[in-house]
């Protein structure tokens, strides 16, 4: 074979690039491309072997066997040299094939001429996805340039049998060497409910199209100038790093590592100079690290890959520019599998099709977590490696109720977990006969039962599960979607679809609440070193009181003349409120100025989440209309434990000592004011927990939609005058939690909590 590597497979990528540009069927343009590799490897025979169920990999096209032996010939993994190179996964080169000890004579293939072998896996996102095979008649040692250009035709050949659906990706074996037994993983469970559907693997970075180079120098100048991009940016980031940013620092090592490794960029420049695009070159580099790394045994180094992927994933954003990551399509019954998700990420995808969300990472009460709960999303975190271990397309059961995983289940478990889905929906049917009856407990208690919300997806539910109102609308989640702040009158349409659609129910808008875990995808994080006690919510609005005006100026447009009721959320002192009630004040002047239609009632209100504030109830309480218990934040800061941190998010329970005790606190004083107090948490959506709740006191609970059933459910089986002594006398008790007692409680007395 003549000429340099890069040459070589500039050649053969150019013909093969014609090849795949002529229409067809992918399997008509397979055999045209293992003809083209014949030719330009002065090869008697090229043949291209796929990956089939049960792992085995069939002839798929041939040049030089004989042609009735496709889809006739199969072998298994690990049987002949085939099946060797997909055990093992690496090129083997053999000038004496037959010597070989794993050599299989296939007498239907008509392969006694042929002599020397060279043979290369197909990978694809670390999965063995075939074997390309070139033999020789005479006897032939091939050059390392030649193993390196039939490595390069195999990538793109992986995203030909992939896109042009040659195989299905279930048939693909983990290049680990882990075979496709079926899998259980347990996790953390974050959102209940079963989720029955096809992996699909989250990826900031879109799917390339463009694989084979025209201009192999254009194609070097667009990596360097990428590579430069994303240097400067690393730096940046490292300088962030000085002030103590320790959550980059996993990356900035695995930075280091590649900046010391030129290895790495020069593979990349090889491949270009190979024929490949600029992109294209860079996932072949991935696939390498891919492969390298997860034959790796040291949970480590293994650990490690996953900080190489993100690095390879900012560096095709830089080569891609930024806004080419368009939004994801998802097929239908997609279950959702990412390392971890920002709330924003998830919004990116059409979330009607996601049936179930699996993380490596994870906690309770981070943002992600929330909205799938909203939007009854079945979600499972903390699963350690799932990424090494499912591949795109693989069937998953999550059942959200129990935290576990199941990966390729049998037709069986899968036929069960889909009779308990079809069950569950008859349940729902049942809590939807409670529908129109009124929030009562046993004893005539009447619990006002509020919904939150966050999308206007979310509003036809507030119909659906009849709750009394919206308790909590979060008005960052379309802040978090748009590309850009959205302005005033983009804001006022969405406020006013909102208020339309709650059909004159109450609606309580809280004021923008971004930073902590809830970033803007158009904010540069401020590299904070903790940042959920950091510059964020109220802090932000206060500090650019220009996006508070425009958001409370769209609000009061919004309404129309009908009553408004606003809130402020992460307020840590009563000046905080009095800050921006005062903005408030000059919007409602500004319009009235204008003649423009005034909220016929406004309610002005504030979220109790930081504790500082219990200590000014008084002078708060004299202010406001209406208080908010935001029992997520407000247990981050008093037991000292960051709701995003996975290793504590079990370390302290709601219900107990401490925290009702401070609940009690704030009850009583909101009753002795006559100041209406709510609890909009995550607490309020579990049945036991709302027990507790509305024990201590409390009379009014906004929840998720799909809680509203259960919630109103249990209430109409409690005694509240029983509860209540119950829960004070359990305040004194000095145990850890109070969950077991509460629940036996309710099981004594026939309190519907599950
Ligand atoms: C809370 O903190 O309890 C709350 C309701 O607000 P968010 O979860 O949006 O921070
Ligand atoms: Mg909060």
């Amino acid at each position: 074979m003549p000429g340099d590597a890069a040459a070589v497979s500039r050649r053969l990528l150019g013909r093969i690039r014609e090849a795949m540009a002529q229409p067809g069927l992918p399997e008509d343009r397979l055999q045209v491309i293992v003809r083209i590799i014949a030719e330009e490897m002065q090869a008697a025979v090229c043949s291209c072997y796929v990956m089939r169920a049960g792992e085995v990999l069939e002839l798929f096209a041939t040049q030089g066997l004989r042609p009735t032996a496709v889809h006739m010939t199969r072998l298994r993994v690990g049987e002949g040299l085939v099946g060797f190179i997909a055990a093992h996964p690496r090129p083997l080169a053999l000038s004496d094939a037959w010597s070989h000890p794993n050599f299989a004579y296939r007498p239907e293939t008509g392969e006694e001429p042929y002599r020397s072998f060279l043979g290369v896996p197909i990978v694809r996102i670390a999965r063995v996805a075939g074997v390309l095979v070139v033999q020789t008649t005479e006897s032939r040692a091939f050059a390392p340039e030649e193993v390196e250009a039939l490595e390069t035709v195999a990538m793109v050949l992986a995203e030909l049998l992939t896109t042009g659906n040659l195989i299905d990706r279930r048939e693909q074996i983990p290049v680990d060497g882990t075979a496709l037994v079926p899998l259980r993983i347990n996790g953390l469970k974050l959102s209940a409910g079963l989720g029955v559907g096809a992996a699909y693997l989250h990826r900031k970075v879109p799917f390339i199209t463009h694989l084979v180079s025209e201009d192999p120098e254009q194609e070097a100048k667009r990596f360097e100038e990428a590579l430069g991009r994303m240097h400067i940016a690393l730096d940046e980031m490292l300088a962030a790093e000085e002030i103590g940013k320790s959550e980059y620092r996993d990356i900035l090592e695995a930075y280091r590592m590649f900046a010391a490794d030129r290895g790495w960029i020069e593979r990349i420049r090889d491949h270009i100079r190979g024929g490949l695009s600029a992109e294209a070159a860079v996932q072949r580099a991935q696939e390498e690290n891919r492969v390298r790394m997860q034959q790796v045994t040291d949970p480590y180094l293994r650990e490690r890959l996953y900080d190489l992927e993100d690095l390879t994933d900012r560096l095709m954003l830089h080569l891609m520019g930024q806004d080419s990551a368009e939004r994801k399509i998802l097929p239908p019954h997609a279950i959702l599998v990412a390392r971890t998700l920002g709330p924003a990420d998830l919004l990116d995808y059409d979330m009607s099709r996601i049936h179930g969300v699996v993380l490596e990472e994870g906690s309770p009460s981070m943002h992600v977590a929330i909205i799938a709960r909203a939007l009854n999303i079945p979600m499972v975190a903390r699963v350690p490696a799932i990424l090494g271990k499912i591949g795109a397309g693989d069937p998953v059961i999550v059942d959200g109720d129990n935290g576990s995983v199941f990966i390729r289940p049998s037709e069986d478990l899968t036929a069960s977990f889909i009779s308990t889905v079809r069950m569950r929906r008859e349940k729902q049917k049942a809590f939807a006969v409670l529908r129109d009856l009124p929030a009562v407990s046993r004893d005539g208690v009447r619990i006002e039962l509020l919904m939150n919300a966050g999308l206007l997806a979310d509003m036809p539910i507030l119909d659906q599960v009849n709750a009394d109102g919206i308790g909590l609308y979060r008005t960052e989640l379309p802040f978090m979607a748009h590309a850009e702040t959205p302005d005033v009158e983009v804001q006022t349409a969405l406020y006013r679809a909102v208020i339309d659609q709650s059909g004159g129910r109450p609606v309580c808008f809280r004021t923008l609440d971004v930073g902590g875990d809830k970033m803007l995808p158009y904010w540069q994080s401020t590299g904070e070193e903790n940042p959920a006690m950091g510059w964020r919510s109220i802090r932000i609005t206060l500090d650019h009181p220009a996006i508070m005006r425009h958001q409370l100026r769209a609000l009061i447009r919004a309404c129309e003349g009908r009553p408004l009721s606003v809130m402020f959320p992460m307020v840590a002192e009563v000046a905080e409120f009095d800050a921006a009630k005062r903005i408030l004040d000059l919007e409602m002047d500004r319009a009235a100025r204008r003649g423009e239609p005034l909220p016929e009632r406004l309610s002005v209100g504030c979220m109790l989440e930081v504790p500082s504030l219990v200590f000014q109830l008084p002078q708060m309480l004299k202010r406001v209309d209406f208080l908010s218990v935001g029992s997520n934040d407000l247990a981050q800061f008093l037991f000292a434990r960051d709701r995003g941190n996975q290793r504590i998010a079990e370390r302290y329970d709601l219900l107990s000592p401490p925290f009702l005790s401070l609940l009690d606190r704030i009850i009583a004083a909101c009753d002795a004011a006559g100041v209406p107090c709510s609890l909009c948490g995550e607490m309020a959506a579990s049945p036991l927990d709302s027990m507790a709740l509305v024990g201590l006191g409390f009379r009014r609970l906004s929840v998720t939609g799909p809680a509203v059933g259960p919630v109103k459910a249990m209430i109409r089986s409690m005694n509240v005058g029983d509860t209540e002594r119950v829960v004070k006398k359990l305040l004194q008790s000095p145990a850890h939690s109070l969950r077991s007692s509460l629940a036996n409680y309710a099981l004594d007395h026939a309190v519907q909590i599950a």
